[in-house]
């Protein structure tokens, strides 16, 4: 553990290829026993990053430290780390055992190691009953643990993920978030877990790094992130939400929307100026839906379908204005019907305010 306590120090790392900077001043302190996930759109950076974790790959600028320790220019093989890939990577020919043990068979460990740490592995991911089956003899869920099994078998100090749930269906995944969360509680080292899915994002990490661009944009506690972005970018990105322009009127606290009859307080200390044109996110679900408003306060629409999603409603709204907004409900056995006339409002501690990107 370096002095200041964190396990993996990402410091000031940049990734050039030519012109393009696939990762920009990246600075980030994972600690031990953490579950931190790397969530960002497709081309944002992120495996640039794990590869110069693994190092696979080596930064133009920046360290990494590894317990207090440098490892920017160390080769993989001395680092430690376990990797998970999207494509689980299994040898169809060689049995479960096979598989397992073969990171191990390269690193030339002694007949006696293998078997000690195969019996481990396959105890921690329930593969006992597994071992001398071949992967086509396996469900999408039994080979995704052998895949992760291969990652851990060497007793790494730290897991790197990949997607390793991209290819299954939504069903098997719910469950591999779950369970590979409790791999990492239970292993008590650090899962860097790459994602351009922010459902698995949030379902599994204590701590999300977003990333657009190259550049870290927002970090912090799972439910921070999606309770409180402190950007538009992460507003957008993570959750499900609707964006409206309004702009603050000359009281510096009222937020009116020119294109709606709708006008609310911004919380206390929010700091814009008067005149500010500013863009305003609501989740889906924190949306206030009611058949009258006093006043006539409410963004006026109709209901243009009902989805059934579980146990949750999915209304979409037309505004008369002609645009589309989806509100969250939970259900309820007289769902409001198709074509109802209806007003959307929000709580101001519920919406997120910008200044308005140009
Ligand atoms: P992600 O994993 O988030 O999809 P990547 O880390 O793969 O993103 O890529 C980040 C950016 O760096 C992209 O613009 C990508 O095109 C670029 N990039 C990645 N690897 C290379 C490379 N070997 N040569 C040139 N550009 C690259």
């Amino acid at each position: 553990m370096s002095q200041n306590g964190s396990y993996i120090r990402i410091d000031n790392v940049s990734r050039r290829y030519g012109s393009v900077r696939a990762l920009d001043s990246v600075s980030l302190d994972i600690a031990k026993e953490e579950f931190i996930a790397i969530l960002g759109p497709s081309g944002s950076g992120k495996s640039t990053l794990l590869r110069l974790i693994a190092g696979l790959d080596r930064p133009t600028e920046g360290l990494i430290h590894f317990e207090g320790k440098d490892v920017t220019d160390l080769p993989p093989h001395k680092r430690g780390i376990g990797m998970v890939f999207q494509e689980f990577l299994l040898f169809p020919h060689r049995t479960v055992r096979e598989n397992l043990a073969f990171p191990l068979r390269m690193r030339k460990e002694p007949a006696g190691v293998i078997e000690e740490r195969l019996e481990w592995v396959a105890g921690v991911l329930s593969l006992t009953m597994l071992l001398d089956r071949y992967p086509s003899q396996l469900s999408g869920g039994q080979q995704q643990r052998v895949a992760l099994g291969r990652g851990l078998v060497a007793r790494p100090t730290l897991l790197l993920l990949d997607e390793p749930l991209a290819n299954l269906d939504r069903e098997l995944r719910q469950e591999m978030e779950i369970e590979i969360r409790r791999y990492q509680k239970q292993l008590g080292i650090p899962f860097i877990y790459v994602t351009h899915n922010q459902e698995e994002a949030l379902s599994m990490s204590d701590r999300i790094a977003v990333i657009d661009n190259g550049r870290l944009e927002a970090l912090g506690e799972r439910q921070a992130i999606y309770d409180h972005p402190q950007t538009p970018f992460v507003a957008r990105f993570v959750g499900k939400s609707s964006r409206f322009q309004g702009n603050v009127e000359a009281d510096g606290t009222t937020v009116r929307l020119p294109r709606y009859d709708y006008a609310f307080a911004l919380p206390a200390g929010s700091g814009f100026q008067p005149g500010t044109a500013v863009d305003i996110f609501v989740k889906n679900e924190r949306f206030d839906l009611v058949t009258k408003v006093e006043g006539g306060n409410g963004i006026a629409c109709t209901v243009a379908d009902v989805v059934l999603r579980g146990p949750f409603l999915e209304y979409v709204l037309e505004t008369d204005r002609g645009d589309t907004v989806i509100a969250v409900k939970p259900k309820r056995n007289d769902p409001l019907p198709v074509q109802e006339r209806v007003f959307l409002s929000w709580n101001p501690a519920d919406c997120h305010v910008f200044k308005a990107e140009s």
